[in-house]
């Protein structure tokens, strides 16, 4: 059985085929997905999908790098709002991201470290999007890392310096995704050395889908294809990758009590 910790199922892409897509992964034994939200738009697609598959679809809530501008305040309102009256199995997916320019660096950064301290009050994990920003996000996971700080590097494309810098922080877990199965990612040699211990694994559907499919639609079913990488490089079996991978997933985004009773 396995968990997919990362995937936006609930967008337009899936909206032909989503009750056969949700079915072929359950045939595949992924068994719970994670949904990271996006921004304002994403969030009723998102809460619909919940309340068609309650048992295997869990949502989170966060205001996404890429939709942080010069005023997010508004946005920031709707998902503290949403953090406080409903439930979530974590924050998210939040972050810094630079790959496109550098613009609203100081905007990313505060929204990021607001709802890294919602996380910590309401004891949430956090799901951390980082591209082409490790310095920059590593600096505020370190500077807000206490007991109550967990969460995953969702999508962790690192060295295996920057592997053990997020390990060593305590209860933060590496998200590996359809890029360890990618020739020349690099990420296949840097996970030989990390091992599996503190991963958990995700599709970030529809996005990033594994060989042989790469380039095409990713989606839930593809998790094994995952696993039998990281068990390949790291050799474990398939099912020792699944089974620490999906413990791991379990005590990362365990719904917290506290808010369950709200709900
Ligand atoms: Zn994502």
């Amino acid at each position: 059985m396995f968990v997919d910790t990362h995937a936006h199922l609930y967008g337009k892409q899936f909206d032909g085929d989503r009750e056969a897509m949700v079915q072929r992964a359950l045939d595949a034994g992924v068994t719970k997905l994670l949904l990271p939200n996006i921004d304002h738009d994403s969030i009723a697609g998102m809460h619909a999908l919940v309340e068609a598959y309650p048992q295997l679809c869990v949502p989170m809530m966060g205001l996404h790098p890429c939709h942080v501008g010069e005023d997010f305040s508004e946005a920031l309102t709707e998902v503290e709002h949403l953090l406080r009256t409903r439930s979530y199995c974590a924050v998210g997916e939040i972050g810094i991201d630079l790959y496109w320019d550098r613009t609203f660096l100081a905007q990313q950064e505060e929204a990021f470290r607001q709802q890294v301290r919602w996380a910590k009050e309401l004891g949430l994990p956090i799901a951390i999007h980082c591209r082409q920003s490790f310095a920059e996000t590593i600096a505020i996971v370190e500077a807000e890392n206490d007991s109550t700080l967990r969460g995953v590097f969702h999508c962790f494309t690192g060295t295996a310096e920057e592997a053990q810098r997020i390990i060593a922080l305590g209860d933060l877990y590496l998200g590996i995704g359809g890029v360890i199965t990618y020739p020349k990612g690099g990420l296949a040699e840097t996970m030989a050395t990390v091992g599996p211990d503190h991963c958990v694994l995700e599709t970030d559907a529809p996005y990033l889908a594994p060989v042989p499919f790469r380039g095409k639609r990713n989606e839930s079913a593809y998790i094994p294809l995952i696993a039998a990488k990281l068990a390949e490089v790291t050799g474990r079996s398939v099912e020792e990758i699944a089974r620490i991978t999906t413990a791991n997933a379990n005590t990362l985004f365990a719904t917290a009590p506290s808010l369950a009773a709200k709900s």
